[in-house]
């Protein structure tokens, strides 16, 4: 059977990775060049899943079943003209691997389309290797606009040696000034992913703006509370074109962090005004621009027309308060856990930490390493899961070897069934690996699941961004009792001393923080940019109908509107495909509406 299989490749046994892949991508190429559904369909097993990032859709498109991405790459190519797809040179070479239990030849390759060049990952079944399992097209860059980076870098003759004239610095100061022009992109947000698209648009001489309300670059890290540490190893993090120096610790604390986007601004020369928040705009469709009215600390404000609008506000924008009942009779301080700093000013006193995601967690641990008295109401049962080993498990690729370009790419591949597989399959192992702590808290009274279909914080995290704890050895205060746990549902109701519980004891408290979470972009949108536009964006993150997140990183329905969050690894891969649409749209390539 199998000899059957590479003999109709005309190959034998002998056939190495390189030769299976070539000939795979040579069928690929022509059955393109003639748009032969049938034979494009033979390209791919029955049940193969299809992920664009733009080359052909220019959008973000999953697809799934060999005749419908056969028929729908036949559809796209009357137009989209891809060609040339070939071994990429320079990358990771075809590789046996097993990804989610399957056996594959993994392989990066290159190809061309009419106006761009792409780059793509493609498994072929191992045991059936004129197949294709999973297939990734992505666009690399557009013919004509390719970033000025290496050999092609700026020549910089426009302000070296310019005697008499405006040197680099005077001219940036006139570019940040944005005094006789407009911005063609506004950014809400200077955050990771703020700044992740503007460094991407500025490579594409994009003329962008980022603004953030906050005093300084770096706030939105620095203004967390005390003893953060990212919960992802450095590697994986890295912002696009400058990697974090290979001397910095493994897990970066958030003031280190912080300093770094202050820097990395500067270096990647993204053009950022702070103390401006921008509060409120409007979309004349006529004229395709924005007006967008931008607070400044003074109070003034400034009017902005850009005729693209990048939302990187953060998932946690709006402070997220439940009703809770009898909380207006309790005597002592409340705060949201945005405003908790750290537990120093509440030495000796009693704290109660209503939530029990990573930042009730963290700022109940922070209290009870200051000597703070501290329980933690449970509301709704949590994923907890070890930083390490545990956790690291959902960045294994990243440890495999390759170059992060290749293993980004790699990571870029799956769709929506694929990632549920392949995060049950992570959960099992992380189950097993952590059950002495879950066994522990169960035992505690602390109500744990692994996420709805068994897809752990990870799922928890796309669908809905929280619901769980990345355990940084809280979860071992809770067991040992140094910090103590009620349940939400034994409260009767808060009262002036504390927490009256139904059992008719009373739970005093000096403190209470509520790690209750944060409204929902959408909520940011509505309020910005009004109802209506809210309601023809719809939902913001989350899972969309076609398993992707929803409106995030590519066109959504309102013209010159867009989206941009996620973990720093997202920002780095995605950042890319926002600013190459907004690109193709400036470049009259692609229409802005779809
Ligand atoms: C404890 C903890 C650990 C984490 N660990 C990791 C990790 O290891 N790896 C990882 O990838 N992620 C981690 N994250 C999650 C995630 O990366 C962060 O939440 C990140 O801050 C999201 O970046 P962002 O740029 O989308 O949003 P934010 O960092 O929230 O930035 C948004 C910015 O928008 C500004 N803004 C909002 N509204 C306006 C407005 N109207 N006008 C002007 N400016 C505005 C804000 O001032 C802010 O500076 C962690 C988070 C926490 C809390």
């Amino acid at each position: 059977m199998r000899k059957k299989k590479f003999k109709e490749l005309g190959m034998d046994l002998t056939s190495t990775n390189l030769d299976l892949v070539n000939s795979w991508l040579t069928r690929l190429n022509t059955a393109l060049a003639v748009y032969d559904i049938t034979q494009l369909s033979n390209c791919f097993c029955h049940d193969a899943y299809w992920r664009d990032l733009l080359a052909f859709t220019w959008s973000i498109s999953p697809s799934q079943g060999n005749y419908e991405i056969a028929k729908e790459l036949v559809e796209l190519q009357q137009t989209i003209k891809a060609h040339s797809f070939c071994l990429a040179q320079n990358r990771t070479t075809p590789r046996r691997t097993t990804r989610l239990g399957v056996a594959v030849i993994e392989a990066i390759f290159y190809f061309e389309t009419e106006l761009g060049r792409g780059e793509g990952v493609v498994r072929l079944m191992a045991d059936e290797p004129s197949k294709a399992w999973t297939f990734l097209t992505t666009l690399y860059e557009l013919k004509g606009h390719e970033e000025k980076t290496g050999a092609s870098r700026p020549s910089g003759e426009a302000y070296s040696r310019n005697f008499g004239g405006a040197n680099w610095l005077d001219q940036r100061k006139i570019a940040l000034s944005f005094s006789e022009r407009e911005p063609v992109v506004l950014v809400v947000g200077g955050g990771q992913a703020g700044l992740a698209v503007a460094a991407r648009l500025e490579q594409l001489e994009i003329d962008t703006l980022v603004v953030d309300k906050h005093e300084k670059i770096g706030d939105n890290w620095r203004k967390r509370y005390h003893s953060l540490a990212l919960h992802n190893q450095i590697h994986v993090n890295h912002l696009p074109y400058i990697p974090f120096p290979s001397t910095w610790p493994k897990y970066i604390p958030k003031d280190m962090l912080a300093n770094w986007l202050e820097a990395y601004t500067e270096a990647m020369q993204i053009k950022f005004w702070t103390n401006s928040e921008f509060v409120c705009g409007s979309y004349d469709s006529a004229a395709g621009q924005w007006s967008a009215t931008i607070k400044e600390s003074n109070a003034t404000e400034k009017i902005i027309k850009p005729r693209h609008i990048i939302f990187a506000n953060g998932v946690s924008g709006i402070p997220y308060i439940p009703s809770l009942p009898g909380l207006e009779d309790f005597k002592g301080e409340i705060i949201h856990s945005e405003g908790f700093s750290h537990g120093g000013d509440w030495e000796g006193k009693k704290a109660v930490v209503l939530g029990t995601g990573n930042s009730g967690h963290d700022v109940a641990q922070d209290l009870r390493s200051h000597n703070v008295d501290t329980t933690i109401i449970q509301r709704g049962s949590t994923t907890v899961v070890s930083i390490d080993p545990s956790a690291k498990l959902n960045y294994a690729l990243y440890d495999e070897g390759p170059p992060l370009e290749d293993c980004d790419l790699m990571a870029s591949t799956a769709t929506y069934p694929l990632i549920v597989k392949g995060y049950q399959l992570a959960v099992e192992k992380m189950a097993e690996l952590d059950k002495d702590l879950i066994a522990a808290l169960i035992k505690r009274g602390f109500k744990y699941d692994l996420g709805e279909d068994q897809t752990g914080h990870q799922m928890k995290y796309r669908r809905r961004g929280g619901g769980y704890y990345l355990n940084a050895g809280c979860s071992e205060l809770i067991i040992a009792g140094e910090i103590d746990l009620i349940q939400f549902n034994d409260i009767d109701r808060f009262c002036d001393e504390g927490i009256l519980m139904k059992n008719g004891s009373v739970v005093q408290m000096d403190l209470l923080v509520l790690a209750t979470g944060y409204y929902s972009q959408n909520e940011l949108v509505k309020r910005i940019l009004g109802d209506n536009i809210a309601e023809r964006v719809g939902k913001i993150w989350g899972i969309g109908e076609d398993g992707e997140l929803a409106n995030m990183w590519k066109k959504t329905p309102q013209d010159g509107l867009w989206f941009m969050a996620g973990s720093l690894a997202q920002c780095r891969i995605y950042s890319k495909y926002l600013a190459l649409q907004i690109k193709a749209i400036e470049e009259k390539l692609i229409r802005k509406s779809f």
